[in-house]
């Protein structure tokens, strides 16, 4: 034996090897920086949004919110050619007051569904959120979990705008995101403005979170909202709350019975969960199943959806109709003319308002 092989058949030498591939894929990684910094087309879009890319998704959806004409533009090509997807998923609301658990129910929820091979979109709808800087969904350290899974995609309320104009962000992204692939939308809203009612326009499921022991008052859940409800679960029925929380369901369940069957023909139910402790959270899911089993078979589900694309178009309509009369330039001066001789009682409110409307007309006939 040469003193070479020697050397290369001893355990105390130690090979060359073979370079370890990093971490993080490179090219994967210069895929992302492209479509990042890339201006892609409507169809480039479309095609990233379609094979489940969600980089180009976010992307897309920033394009929603932005209000940049030529973003907007874009948007509508980009959601025109998503169309055809809309309407793959279940879409459940979900509602409660701050502190009830939201998105800790959110994030086991999420999970639970994942694990069975759902993929799931959470998007929020905070009118707060320029108040307190986003509380929906926007401290990142919230449903960490959820949103480190693969099979799921977590995005805040778009900042800033009008209810109105959220909402429609909203409605929009939910659009892509079932084009994209996602077979269940949560959209989660705090309970105590006007919000729920809008994500009441826009979901298929509106699920109310409670807490036991506490007042509707104290909750600031009003009768409006509790109605609106296809279901209500009583969070955090854990521990030394496990009782409390029995009292509460009776006590809802009874309360629901006050109210008329609503027209989808389903009775509301009361059940009760712990996010925290992940119980309870299967029962959920069954209920939102079975509403749905329900009402594709008595034709609710797709009548609901049909009534909500409608509102939807009026409701636009009137937004439009809305901006476009008071920001004429020469309706706004008259308005404060007439405004002023309102207040003066030399005219009545009804014909000031039919003058400037007047005026409106023939400013129209002008342009
Ligand atoms: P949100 O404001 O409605 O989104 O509520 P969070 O999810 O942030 O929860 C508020 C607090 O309640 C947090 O401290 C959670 O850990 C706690 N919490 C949420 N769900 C449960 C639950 O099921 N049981 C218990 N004991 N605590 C919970």
């Amino acid at each position: 034996m040469t003193e070479k092989d020697k050397k290369d058949t001893s355990a105390l030498n130690v090979n060359g090897g073979s370079t370890s591939p990093g971490q993080v894929n490179q090219v994967a990684v210069q895929k992302y920086r492209k479509i990042k910094k890339k201006q892609l087309s409507a169809g480039e879009y479309f095609e990233g949004i379609r094979s489940g890319n969600r980089t180009v998704l976010s992307k897309a959806i920033t394009l929603i919110e932005s209000s940049l004409p030529a973003h907007q533009d874009k948007a509508q090509e980009i959601i025109t050619r998503c169309l055809p997807w809309m309407g793959n998923s279940i879409r459940l609301g979900i509602t409660g007051v701050p502190g009830v658990g939201k998105s800790t129910f959110i994030e086991s929820f999420g999970k639970y569904l994942t694990s069975r091979n759902h993929k799931v979109a959470v998007l929020a709808i905070d009118p707060s959120s320029e108040r307190s800087r986003g509380s929906i969904l926007g401290d990142k350290t919230r449903m960490e979990a959820l949103s480190s899974d693969p099979m799921a995609f977590i995005r805040p309320s778009p900042s800033g705008g009008s209810l109105g104009g959220v909402a429609r962000k909203t409605r929009e992204t939910i659009i892509l995101c079932e084009a994209a692939g996602f077979d269940t939308v949560v959209i989660e809203t705090v309970g105590v403005g006007q919000s729920e009612t809008v994500v009441h326009s826009m979901v298929d499921f509106f699920l109310l979170l409670m807490l036991a022991g506490a007042g509707d008052e104290l909750q600031g859940i009003k009768r409006g909202i509790m109605e609106m409800a296809d279901g209500i679960a009583i969070n955090k029925a854990d521990g030394s709350n496990m009782d409390k929380a029995r009292l509460a369901k009776m006590e809802y369940e009874n309360a629901l019975h006050l109210f008329p069957l609503p027209p989808s023909g389903w009775t509301p139910k009361v059940l009760t969960c712990s996010a925290k402790a992940n119980i309870g959270i299967a029962d959920i899911w069954s209920m939102v199943c079975d509403y749905k089993s329900l009402t594709l078979a008595n034709g609710y589900f797709n009548g609901k959806r049909k009534e909500q694309l409608k509102y939807r178009m009026y409701e636009t309509i009137q937004e439009q109709l809305n901006q476009h009369f008071f920001e004429n330039p020469e309706v706004k001066s008259e308005a404060v003319r007439l405004e002023k001789e309102v207040l003066e009682n030399r005219i009545t409110a009804y014909s000031a308002a039919g003058k400037l409307l007047k005026k409106y007309s023939r400013q129209l006939r002008k342009e």
